[in-house]
């Protein structure tokens, strides 16, 4: 019987796997690994023994191995952002400080430069500069695909969310996720046609698909992204 090394909330089993343990008024064991850092989360009943925890992560061995590297291979695949570089639309920018740049500032899409007045690498200063950048090219997109294909939309808001990509309403007011910047523009673009398509059908039925293959015929590339890759960014 394998014992593993018990702390406060983790465990180390005895093959040296680090385990984050989560004591919550649940039924059963759940295991899952997280894609943002790779890390195996395990949630156990709140009276779970130590015992039962070693077995049942020792009984799933082979399924979090799977899963590590199909999480791994997935990172791999997205491009990282490291410090003084920020994701734009897909690719990866350098940000120098430029006092004339303006917030928004000066994006060198050849080059892959973004001079900006502001510091991009501050969290808050970053989101608002996304959002800004949303504001200004989400609507131009929106217009030339509802001009092109008849549709007939509302308002269009950018919000900071955690897990939706986007939303239409009833009224067919657009909401669309500030995080979209970071994505691939044929990601974004598929997003936009995707809720202009819901002011026409408000469900995802056979006719809401057909007409977005009709519209945007490179879709499933871009739904795999969003919920793939997306899930990084
Ligand atoms: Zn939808």
């Amino acid at each position: 019987m394998k014992m593993g090394l018990f702390f406060d909330r983790s465990i180390v089993m005895d093959n040296h796997q680090y385990i984050e343990i989560i004591k919550k008024k649940v039924k059963r064991f759940t295991l899952r690994v997280s894609i943002k850092d790779n890390k195996i989360l395990c949630t156990v009943p709140i009276r779970a023994s130590n015992k039962d925890i070693v077995a049942f992560i020792g009984h799933h061995q082979s399924w979090i191995e799977k899963q590590q590297s199909k999480v791994a291979a997935l990172r791999a695949l997205h491009i990282q952002e490291k410090p003084g570089t920020l994701l734009f639309m897909g690719d990866l920018y350098a940000v120098h400080f430029d006092t004339n740049a303006g917030f928004k500032g000066i994006i060198d899409k050849e080059d892959k430069i973004i001079m900006s007045t502001i510091n991009l690498e501050s969290p808050e200063q970053k989101k608002q500069w996304y959002k800004e950048q949303a504001l200004e090219i989400i609507p131009r997109i929106v217009k030339i695909y509802a001009e092109r294909y008849d549709f007939i939309y509302g308002n269009i808001a950018i919000k900071s969310q955690k897990s939706k990509w986007g939303s239409c309403s009833s009224k067919g007011n657009l909401n669309f996720n500030t995080k979209i910047m970071r994505a691939p523009e044929y990601a974004l673009h598929y997003l936009i046609i995707h809720e202009l398509v819901h002011t026409k059908y408000f469900h995802h039925g056979a006719e809401f698909w057909q007409e977005i293959e009709h519209c945007y015929p490179e879709w499933k590339q871009a739904e795999l992204y969003l919920k793939r890759e997306g899930r990084l960014l």
